[in-house]
């Protein structure tokens, strides 16, 4: 365990957090179209510290969860890798500190048995590989990787790929090392472990659904970026495909978890990273909690 490592009990299950990078960044940037400092101000007293900061800066995460299902070690998401990422030089070719951190928690990339992307995008698929004499190969050569078939097949098909810009080096090679599973987006993963559809950010994307032992869980994907969104849905950002569906999206996913036992995990969140949402008057808060580990 390092800093870059949380861990949490699920009933059976083992969630451990492998961190790629944590940041602070500016909400006005971030969600430059939806940004309002009213929200802000209004949800300051359950935001701080953990989401916001004194200096008015959101916490933003890079992480995968590693989750242990009955006998199955499955990632969930697999960061940025270590690559030039086109247009973000302070994220390109930033080492293997992902696989550091991995081996703290205990793992090493052949444990690992499936790794699960909640979508395509650049920041969820990119220790899917690694560069090895000058070609893109799978990282964990024991894994089945289990990509929703809508995402692949939007993909697959965009000229222009969005944010979806490493496909061709981080999603193509596993298929092409038949590595790839495409999966329905509610696929079952293991008994304890399942896909939910949340489209919008994505159109084929999804939300990690965990019951395990009578508790419950979620992890987010990026169907919200920031525990603000569930109060503001409305909040979106540019890397939103469908920003009407994803509002929806969000609206949806606070009416059906908030005040409910389901712990949500979020892909982005910094801080605990996991918490509760629950009702306050009209909306919604996020209320972070750590679970027994
Ligand atoms: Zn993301």
């Amino acid at each position: 365990m390092s800093e870059n490592n949380l861990k949490w009990r699920l009933g059976d299950m083992q969630i451990t957090l492998v961190r790629e990078i944590l940041s602070e960044t500016d909400p006005a940037q971030m969600f430059h179209k939806s940004y309002n400092a009213d929200d802000v101000a209004k949800h300051e007293s359950w935001l701080k510290p953990h989401f916001l900061n004194d200096n008015g800066l959101f916490h933003l995460s890079i992480h995968a969860f590693v989750l242990e299902s009955e006998g199955q070690t499955i990632m969930v998401d697999t960061c940025l890798g270590n690559r030039v990422i086109p247009g973000y030089d302070r994220i390109s070719n930033i080492g293997d500190g992902f696989l550091t951190a991995l081996a703290d928690a205990g793992y090493e990339p052949a444990d690992i048995d499936t790794v699960v992307c909640t979508h395509l995008h650049f920041d969820h698929v990119g220790w899917n590989t690694v560069l090895k004499d000058g070609e893109w190969v799978p990282t964990f050569p024991q894994a089945r990787y289990l990509f929703g078939r809508q995402e692949y097949e939007f993909w697959a098909g965009a000229e222009e790929k969005g944010f979806a810009f490493t496909f061709g080096d981080a999603v193509q090679p596993v298929v092409d090392a038949g590595l790839a599973d495409l999966v329905d987006s509610d696929h079952q993963v293991t008994g304890e472990v399942w896909l939910e559809p949340t489209p919008g950010h994505t159109p084929g994307h999804a939300s990690v659904r965990l019951s395990s032992g009578g508790e419950e869980g979620v992890i987010t994907g990026d169907m919200a970026h920031h525990p603000i969104q569930f109060a503001e849905p409305q909040w979106g950002m540019d890397a939103d495909e469908d920003p009407q569906m994803a509002t929806q999206t969000r609206r949806d996913f606070a009416k059906k978890y908030g005040d409910t036992d389901v712990t949500v995990f979020g892909t982005h969140f910094g801080g605990p990273t996991c918490g509760h949402i629950r009702s306050a008057g009209e909306s919604w808060e996020f209320r972070a909690e750590a679970v027994a580990g």
